[in-house]
């Protein structure tokens, strides 16, 4: 029969990608659509970045790059975590990819053996249940509602290990929650962790930069855990350089060298031109960084408080990224001229339908009864859509 293989059959599309395309398709209809659905910074890549970048198709940097990336970016990039998280690697401990998602995909295939079992505390973005399928490993999913703040305890994660667990999976700040585990709360899930030297810890840190606690602690600055530790981070979020694809891994030596030979035969090294801008973002002022962090802070002030007056919507404070992850159930069983709505997903699409803004099923990141909402956006759009999405849900009866 002529199809595709029972892998692809058995993945999921990408709901935040979805949702995203469909909003652009009711905006080139003509729909005013306001899309809260793909975590995206609004901002534009800061210049001296983007000049860098400009400097390196003259300079003629449009030959392959070595497999895990040129030396002076990777030297950068351990310079950045020295500086920000005050571990210490050597240039060959990391693997520059096509984005944070390639780079924890090649871990993942690089670690995972069939059947193995990787412990996702759940919601959790989109893609890691679907690289985890890729790699025929089994999830285990750990979850925390909104009550505990969406973070796991340490009792949670120690009755999810099993003999089987290779790996457990953090992200904070969390996508879809903005949720950031303080170093207390993390030291508690390391005490757990030192129990089992057989697991590995995969840290999703792309959100670091965009943290409102005012201090930070990387999964690999635990001592206990380090040489068991891989550390993904890139410049997506907090230089405003999504499409320029550029993400890392950073942890021991043999999971490096793992991730080259795949990416060696997979797809070679990351663009050399969005190599040296990445190298300038590293390496140039970190105000930018700054001075978006500051501007998302603001929305997420104004984005709570306006979606808490809205009846209905339960909401937290969250402490990072760009992201609110209002339950929903309340509206369950409601409807509006003949439409019901059983669950987050019917909700999704309502908002989209009624009040023309885009949102997330929190399904789609493991956690029934939620939306997503992102708001990397303007104050102004922020302040449409709420108030587009206070007056549709308040017509369901
Ligand atoms: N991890 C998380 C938690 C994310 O939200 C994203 C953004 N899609 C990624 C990884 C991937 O980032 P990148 O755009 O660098 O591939
Ligand atoms: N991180 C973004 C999101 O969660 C980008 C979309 C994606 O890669 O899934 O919306």
């Amino acid at each position: 029969m002529l199809e595709v293989s029972k892998r692809i059959q058995a993945l999921a599309q990408s709901q935040t990608l979805a949702m995203s395309q469909k909003s652009n398709e009711l905006r080139a209809a003509g729909v005013d659509v306001i899309n809260l659905s793909v975590g995206e910074p609004d901002f534009h890549t800061p210049d001296h970045i983007k000049e860098a970048g400009k400097k390196a198709i003259d300079d003629n940097f449009s030959f392959y790059s070595p497999v895990p990336g040129f030396m002076s970016l990777r030297k950068a990039i351990a310079a950045n975590l020295l500086a920000t998280n005050g571990v210490e690697y050597a240039p060959e401990q990391i693997v520059v990819s096509g984005g944070a998602k390639q780079a924890l995909c090649n871990v993942i295939l690089s670690l995972v053996n069939p059947g193995d079992e990787v412990v996702i505390p759940t919601p959790a973005w989109v893609s890691y249940v679907e690289m985890v399928k890729l790699a025929e490993g089994v999830t285990v999913t750990v979850p925390a509602a909104i009550e505990q703040n969406f973070k796991i305890t340490p009792e949670q994660l120690r009755a999810a290990i099993t003999p089987r667990t290779r790996l457990v999976l953090m992200c904070s700040p969390s996508n879809p929650t903005g949720s950031v585990y303080s170093h207390a709360e993390l030291q508690a899930l390391v005490d757990v962790l030192k129990d089992y030297p057989e697991v590995m810890v995969l840290s999703d840190e792309i959100y670091q930069h965009i943290n409102f606690t005012g201090s930070y602690t990387s999964m690999a600055a635990f001592p206990e855990i380090a040489d068991r530790t891989v550390v993904i981070n890139g410049v997506s979020k907090a230089y405003a350089m999504t499409g320029w694809r550029i993400g890392f891994m950073a942890g021991p030596l043999w999971v490096a060298k793992a991730v080259t030979k795949l990416q060696g035969q997979y797809t070679s090294g990351s663009s050399s031109i969005a190599q040296k801008a990445a190298e300038a973002a590293y390496t140039g002022s970190q105000d930018c960084v700054h001075e978006m962090c500051a501007a998302f802070r603001r929305r997420r002030d104004l984005v709570v408080e306006l979606c808490s007056a809205i009846p209905g919507l339960k909401v937290n404070c969250p402490e990072g990224a760009f992201y609110l992850f209002p339950e929903v159930s309340s509206f369950f069983g409601k409807s509006y001229n003949g439409r019901v709505i059983n669950n987050a997903s019917d909700l999704a699409m309502y908002l989209l339908d009624e009040a023309h803004v885009a949102t997330v099923d929190g399904a789609a990141f493991c956690l029934p009864g939620y939306i997503r909402l992102s708001y990397a956006t303007s104050d102004d759009n922020i302040r449409r859509a709420c108030a587009r999405i206070a007056e549709a849900l308040a017509k369901l009866k």
